[in-house]
Parts: structure tokens; sequence; C-alpha cells
């Protein structure tokens, strides 16, 4: 997908990194509307999101809901991590 770098993520103003902050209450329809917008704008243009907010829908399908394990820090960190991985192995960015 090519993004007009001067239109492009600088209009949602929202990164990976925030996204991964805000997706425990994206699933619980806990966001704000504006919150949510933003949310579902850079689900539209991130090629990596959408697979990381389907594991975790999946995954509160499956258990009812998020456990600590799932948004502690140290799974945070890793699940980015992974994120960095993920793009440096064959994402487009
Ligand atoms: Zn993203």
């Amino acid at each position: 997908m090519t993004v007009d770098p001067s239109a492009g993520a600088e209009a949602t103003g929202m990164a990976c990194r925030e996204l991964v902050e805000l997706v425990t209450d994206y699933l619980e329809d806990a966001l704000s509307p504006a919150q949510r917008a933003r949310f579902e704008a850079h689900l539209l243009e991130c090629d990596d999101c959408p697979m990381y907010v389907d594991q975790l829908r999946t995954t509160v399908r499956l258990v009812g809901r998020l456990t600590e394990a799932d948004v502690s820090p140290g799974g945070r960190d890793a699940l980015l991590t992974h994120f960095r991985t993920w793009t440096r192995a064959g994402g487009p960015r």
C-alpha cells in the first residue's frame, strides 16, 4: 500500500505503540468516539496492527477476557519486540 507521507500517518497521528496502549479499551468498547475513529483509521493504514488486534480478539473470545499476562508491561514489551521483528522481516516499512 502506498501512503503519501504528507497526508498519511500525520493526519491521524497514531503510531503502532499508541494502538497497543489502547487495544484493550478498544476490545472492551471503552474508547471515546474520537479515540475509536483514530484507532480504526490506523487499522486501515497499517499492515501489522490488524493481525495484532485479531489475535487479541481471538484471545478474548477464547478466555472471555484479556488476562494480566496479555496486558502486563512484560507481555506488551514482548509484543512490541515481535512487532519490530515482524516489520524488519517482511514489512514494507
Ligand atoms: Zn500499526
